[in-house]
């Protein structure tokens, strides 16, 4: 067993994390230095603590049950298999895992038998009630864990019920990490994915060796729930800007303006951000290949809601920026990337 890292958080500014990108990129040189000049396997910066990792070429063997194989969990899972660890993997749709096993994951029937041997059990699946269905249903994950074990959920949750499940781990001595992700597709397929975490700083620990494969980041918020939290705020934010972008474009167009110049002038202007600028990109084109389905992005603004409302906040944008959705999944894009919200504004 090998598991080389160096360590730069010797090199990281008492300051916090403000140089943390500076100390990375020293560690990394150091290791190329010290590695022939191959770049390493992967590397990760956890700025909750303030610590920049940067972990060598070989790594032991982890034994990692995925449940959940839609667009994301299916990624994520690969990378772990390419990273030569022992990977069960289980899906409510079987067919859908084919490509794992051709990639040398095993098949698991159920959660709870994909579970049984694992020193990790991770969780990528739809909303609460699927990762209700994946840790407590009938054949349930948890009941089949062993004591210490990590379990790790990276669906976007409730906060409600991410603490529920957190007390149905801790009665199981099972560590529980909540790490809901940012990054889309591209970022599962390519380990790049940076987790939100909501866990005790010993669970963390724990479950970072198998973070690290898939992410390059994992920023630890505060205890469990805190993940839920900050991927809510996230995704109210990421999910107005989509909705108003497609409102923006569609009065654009129907006022017979040069839709790509104006899209710029947006991107590029005060209004401009990440999220602005992908979506120009994809509703111009109308590139509607799913990276975030709409249904997903309507639960996450309905939890948003629902959760500023339980915390006095009388919001008024969370709603609208739900109905948008729910109106584009009602009227048949439930099966196309958030992008496609534009076809209910567009005029004609
Ligand atoms: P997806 O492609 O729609 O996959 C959803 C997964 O959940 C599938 O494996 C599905 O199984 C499973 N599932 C749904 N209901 C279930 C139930 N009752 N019991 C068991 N399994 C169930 O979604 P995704 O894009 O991978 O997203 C997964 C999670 O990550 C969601 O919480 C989403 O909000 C979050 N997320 C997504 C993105 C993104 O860009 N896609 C980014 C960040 C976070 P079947 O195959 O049988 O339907």
């Amino acid at each position: 067993m090998e598991y080389a890292h160096l360590t730069a958080q010797t090199i990281a500014s008492p300051n916090g994390c403000a140089d943390i990108r500076r100390a990375h990129d020293i560690a990394h040189r150091r290791l190329l230095d010290a590695d022939s000049g191959h770049p390493p396997l992967a590397v990760n910066a956890r700025s909750g603590s303030c610590r920049t990792r940067v972990q060598g070429r070989r790594m032991m063997s982890l034994n990692v049950a995925v449940l959940g194989l839609g667009i994301m969990g299916a990624g994520m899972a690969h990378q772990l298999v390419s990273a030569g660890h022992r990977v069960t993997v289980w899906n409510r749709t079987a067919a859908r895992a084919e490509p794992l096993v051709a990639a040398g994951a095993s098949l698991a029937d159920t959660p709870a038998q994909a579970a049984r041997d694992a020193d990790f059990v991770i969780a990528m699946v739809a909303d609460n009630h699927a990762s209700r269905d994946v840790w407590l249903g009938a054949d349930g994950a948890l009941a089949a864990m062993k004591r210490g074990s990590v379990a790790i959920d990276c669906s976007t949750l409730d906060p409600d019920w991410v603490a529920e499940l957190g007390a149905a781990m801790s009665e199981a001595d099972v560590k529980f990490v909540e790490a809901p992700v940012t990054g889309s597709k591209a970022q599962a397929e390519s380990g790049t994915l940076r987790f939100f975490v909501g866990a005790e700083e010993s669970a963390l620990t724990a479950a970072q060796p198998v973070l690290d494969v898939m992410g390059t980041e994992a920023i630890r918020l505060g205890p469990v729930g805190s993940g839920a939290v900050m991927k809510l705020a996230n995704n109210f934010l990421s999910g107005l800007q989509a909705a108003a972008f497609a409102e923006a474009l569609a009065l654009i167009e129907a006022h017979g303006l040069d839709a790509t110049l104006a899209a710029d002038i947006l991107r590029n202007g005060s209004p401009g951000s990440p999220m602005i600028g992908l979506m120009a990109d994809r509703m111009l084109a109308r590139d509607y290949t799913p990276n975030f389905l709409i249904p997903l992005m309507a639960k996450d603004l309905g939890y948003a809601e629902r959760l500023m409302e339980a915390t006095g906040i009388r919001s008024q944008l969370a709603g609208a920026a739900r109905a948008r959705f729910q109106d584009a999944a009602d009227a048949g894009l439930g099966d196309r990337d958030i992008s496609a919200v534009v076809e209910r504004t567009r005029v004609g």
